[in-house]
């Protein structure tokens, strides 16, 4: 049982140090005192002899000279009865202690981290905010002293520490000599120190509440494995804040806490699920037959298109976007470390009131991590990184932004027209690339923001003005529009028809809370769809021969065309090109198809110019 709990790090260990068992011990006891959870003293003790026994074969060869001199060096102090009590164990100690979380430990959510779970140890998935860099924290400092030469240790179980400044010794108490205390870095012990701030997983929060966070200590071989951004598993003692100084006075109302790593597990890559849902009222077999039966259904795409958002009216094509975003197609990495970007990027502009916003937030809970934010409230740093200093530490810290937190999922950023335009630049890197980098404050870094991204704009002046061109109302910087795969023009128009269904649809929705029954049969529940999406990204479809030959054809037709025709706004670019090359790759894997055929081109360019279709 032992050793799931029990884990041992460290390589340095001296198997002449008889000391050792019984500091082992002390550790562990210490250790098993403070989660109150995991008591049995007895078989603890028992193993771990055997475990010190063979600790010490494992590393009696591992340990270089220098070690070994000083090593002995403490020994022969040690052995010396007036130094004695004074050498601290953390200096001697060659490993760390960390609780590796038992395979059937239930993780909780962040929110349900409350004051029971004091003193425990807790297993908590979440998103990686912030992190500081990593730097040492001293654990013992040793001086020497200027008198009488002797080793003086302290301690530092603390944050902030006196120095000493007299020797305590007893020849030096006795003689009342007058000396200095040196500090010795050499002889004194440093850890590595790293504090992260954990944020509570989107799927947790709920509705009109402020995600949680939590502040992590991390030590040593836990530090530097994780960015912003990352995914985590961690597992560690959830532990209050202990009060120093001035602080203490306040110490009736305990508010700070923060947990102490014992192991972290780092999800990357494509996630399963959406983040920490409990929405897993369908069990493995009941879902595997629930998409086996929508695989087999007649005109699968419109289902699928129609269960996005069905509260919604019309905007078909735009919802058939949607699925494509949110399959995406995979990104490439050329045998030289080139990557080609995969994710689709999106842009609904048109006039206020046509839904943009209810589809970018449909869309958010679609996708395994979505985040919503919109232009105005962000900034160029909030969308990115940032680098802060954190006010109590004084330290730098690197938090991650909004496209950041997005990683392997969907940003959705409203009111784009009406963020500044330095900020709007600040996506151009996240577009194309993929990463963030940031060269500020000392830090320089890139991080993974692999996101797509669905943006939902205004024309210039608020409304679609007929009187000017479509460029004139789209206003948006060509470096910019041309990363987007796809741009909609969502224009309010008066139509008999198309507005009566519009209000019906809209009133019915209103009166009993869901949408009207369609005629294409049964809607897919919002479970389903997003478990279909998961497998369809599971899939990586290559282009067909025929395939990209048609693509090329089209390419360079679409030139040649736009040659004659005097329009220097739109134009079509090897960035376009790939823009088709995603969406057919999309159509493919929503088939759960290995090859891209000629059938997926045509519909992507069917999508592409329904797109840009635009009132004269
Ligand atoms: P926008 O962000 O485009 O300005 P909103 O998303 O805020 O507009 O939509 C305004 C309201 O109008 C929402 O409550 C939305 O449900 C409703 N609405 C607009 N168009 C439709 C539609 N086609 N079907 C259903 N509801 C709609
Ligand atoms: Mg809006």
């Amino acid at each position: 049982e032992l050793d799931d709990i029990v884990a041992f790090c460290g390589t340095k260990v001296n198997s002449q140090d008889r000391t050792l068992p019984q500091r082992i011990e002390q550790n562990v006891l210490r250790y098993i005192d403070l989660f109150s959870s995991i008591v049995d003293r007895k078989s603890v003790k028992s193993e771990l002899n055997s475990l010190t026994q063979t600790q010490n074969t494992i590393f009696n060869s591992q340990i270089d000279e220098n070690e070994k001199r000083k090593r002995e060096l403490l020994l022969r102090t040690q052995e010396n009865p007036d130094t004695q009590s004074q050498i601290p164990p953390e200096l001697t100690r060659r490993f760390n202690l960390v609780f590796a979380p038992r395979k059937k430990m239930v993780s909780i959510k962040m929110r349900e981290t409350n004051a029971a779970q004091i003193g425990h140890l807790v297993k908590l998935r979440g998103v990686v905010l912030r992190t500081t860099v990593v730097h040492p924290l001293i654990q013992v400092v040793t001086y020497t002293c200027s008198a009488c030469h002797t080793s003086v240790y302290q301690a530092i179980n603390s944050r902030q520490f006196i120095p000493l400044t007299n020797c305590p010794s007893p020849v030096c108490k006795t003689n009342k000599t007058s000396n200095t205390l040196t500090l010795l870095p050499r002889e004194s012990k440093f850890v590595k120190y790293q504090e992260v701030r954990l944020q509570e997983l989107t799927g947790e929060v709920p509705v009109g509440h402020i995600p949680r966070h939590l502040t992590v200590h991390l030590h040593g071989e836990l530090t530097n494995q994780c960015l912003p951004g990352d995914l985590i598993t961690l597992t560690g003692a959830f532990l209050p804040l202990p009060a120093t100084g001035f602080r203490r006075m306040r110490m009736g109302l305990l508010t700070d806490t923060y947990i102490l790593g014992q192991n972290i597990v780092v999800e990357r890559g494509s996630l399963s699920g959406k983040d920490g849902a409990t929405e897993e009222e369908l069990t493995t077999e009941e879902m595997d037959r629930a998409i086996d039966e929508l695989k087999r259904r007649q005109g699968l795409l419109s289902i699928l298109t129609a269960s996005i958002a069905p509260e919604i009216y019309g905007h078909d094509n735009v919802k058939k976007a949607m699925l494509l975003q949110l399959v995406g197609s995979p990104t490439r990495i050329t045998g030289d470390g080139m990557t080609i970007r995969g994710d689709i990027h999106l842009c609904l502009m048109g006039d206020p009131g046509v839904a943009k916003s209810q589809l970018l937030k449909v869309a958010t809970t679609l996708s395994p991590r979505g985040v919503y934010t919109t232009g105005k409230g962000s900034t160029g740093a909030g969308l990115t990184a940032a680098v802060l200093r954190d006010p109590v530490t004084n330290q730098v810290m690197l938090e991650g932004g909004s496209l950041v937190m997005a990683d392997n999922g969907l940003c959705c950023i409203d009111e784009f027209d009406k963020m500044d335009d330095a900020d709007k630049t600040a996506i151009h890197e996240v577009m194309e690339q993929q990463t963030v980098s940031i060269a500020k404050g000392g830090v320089n870094t890139t991080l993974n923001a692999r996101t797509a991204i669905l943006a939902a704009a205004n024309p210039a002046a608020g409304r679609y003005n007929r009187n000017r061109t479509p460029w004139e109302n789209i206003n948006l910087p060509p470096a910019l529009l041309s990363r987007f795969d796809l741009l909609f023009l969502l224009i309010d128009q008066v139509d008999d028809d198309s507005d009566r269904n519009t209000a019906l649809h809209i009133t019915t929705v209103h009166r009993t809370l869901k949408a009207p029954e369609r005629e294409t049969g049964e809607l897919v529940s919002q479970p389903v769809l997003r478990e279909y999406i998961n497998r369809a990204k599971r899939i990586r479809p290559v282009l067909s021969d025929e395939a990209a030959a048609r693509i090329t054809q089209l390419f360079v037709d679409q030139r040649k065309q736009e040659s004659m025709v005097q329009n220097p706004q739109s134009y079509t670019t090897p960035r376009s090109l790939l823009a088709i090359v995603r969406l057919s790759t999309a159509f493919a894997r929503l088939d759960f198809r290995t090859v891209v055929d000629v059938r997926d081109v045509d519909e992507a360019k069917t999508l592409v110019d329904s797109s840009q279709v635009v009132l004269d």
